[in-house]
């Protein structure tokens, strides 16, 4: 039988790998712009093809495709009527995917963009929209669930408090778009502490900024509480002037987010120090989000020093011709002046 993600997170790092619909937007088969899922209907062999290739690059879990899949965004697309279809869909293809090695089954929520402090009323609208994603979601089986990209901590815990009444065990991650507080105005690390002593086990950051500027939030969210933690940024590299995805800009000013980040993107051999860097502060699920594909996924696996089963394709430069031995004659000889 499978270990838990608990008892995984126990005996050492958990790898996640996420940024599904960035991908699969990538490869033709979600609009950016709505960026719902409907992948999982019309393409469930582009779906059940991702989750492999993140399997084989080492990934731990296999994150359900209902990112998105719900209510509010399902009606703006004209799809409500396939809500539950689609839900169901995205789980079995995770699962069906993770029993093709040792993956566990992530049921997946998001932030709603229905949810308003100010309206009491939308507390039960965003209820009921988690309620159907993770009861049908709990019925098709999953093992724990993800609630992530939060942008309020008061949505965060009906993620969480619907997660706990189903009897499973929850990460919930927010996400940092902010300097220093969610919207709701709670400092991250007071947030994540507020989750944990909620019964969260696993809280953390995930989405919006690359490792440069979520690293740093990572130390405090640590000392602030006993669980796991969990960082999953997106691999695009975000600084101090932008310090996340939505604020990066081309040098003549045009936004780059969503489907122009491409010359920002990390290398895999940045991710790779990601991943050590995250486990050297602290943090137990060490992760990708959107822009991820798997030769991160897996020189992050490699980095955390596990092979995998893509390994098998790792690089061996050594045996490319150019590169085998007298680099510097060769590049004399190919690259002519290029090389000055
Ligand atoms: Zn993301």
């Amino acid at each position: 039988m499978s270990l838990s993600i608990t008892d995984r997170l126990r005996a050492g790092t958990v790898l996640g790998a996420e940024g599904y619909v960035f991908d699969l937007e990538r490869r033709g088969y979600i609009k950016a712009g709505p960026f719902v899922p409907e992948v999982v209907l019309d393409f469930p062999d582009a779906v059940r093809e991702l989750h492999r290739e993140f399997l084989r690059a080492g990934a731990d879990v296999m994150v359900a495709l209902t990112y998105y899949a719900h209510r509010e965004k399902l009606r703006d697309v004209g799809r409500e009527d396939d809500l539950e279809a689609m839900n169901r869909q995205a789980v079995r293809i995770a699962r069906q995917v993770a029993r093709e090695g040792d993956a566990l089954v992530a049921g997946n929520v998001c932030n709603t963009w229905a949810y308003d402090p100010d309206d009491p009323d939308t507390k039960q609208t965003v209820r009921a929209m988690y309620a159907e994603q993770l009861g049908w979601a709990a019925e098709e089986g999953i093992d724990f669930v993800i609630s992530e990209t939060n942008d309020y901590l008061g949505e965060a815990l009906i993620a969480l408090e619907v997660t706990r009444e189903l009897g499973l065990p929850a990460m919930v991650t927010l996400a940092p778009t902010q300097p220093d507080k969610t919207r709701d105005g709670f400092g991250y690390a007071e947030a994540c502490r507020i989750l944990a002593a909620e019964g969260a086990q696993v809280v953390g950051l995930n989405c919006d900024r690359g490792p440069q500027t979520m690293l740093p939030l990572i130390t405090d969210i640590r000392e602030a509480v006993d669980c796991a933690v969990a960082v999953q940024p997106v691999p695009y590299r975000t600084d101090a002037a932008a310090p996340t995805m939505e604020t990066l800009r081309s040098p003549d000013g045009q936004r780059a987010f969503p489907v122009a980040l491409d010359p920002f993107g990390c290398t895999r051999f940045e991710m790779a120090d990601f991943a050590l860097q995250a486990r050297e502060l602290g943090a137990n699920y060490v992760g990708i989000c959107c822009g991820a594909g798997p030769h991160h996924v897996r020189a992050m696996a490699e980095a955390l020093g596990r092979e995998v089963p893509a390994s098998k394709y790792s690089p061996s430069m050594d045996l490319h011709p150019m590169f085998r031995a007298d680099v510097a004659a060769k590049d004399a000889a190919f690259l002519h002046s290029w090389t000055a």
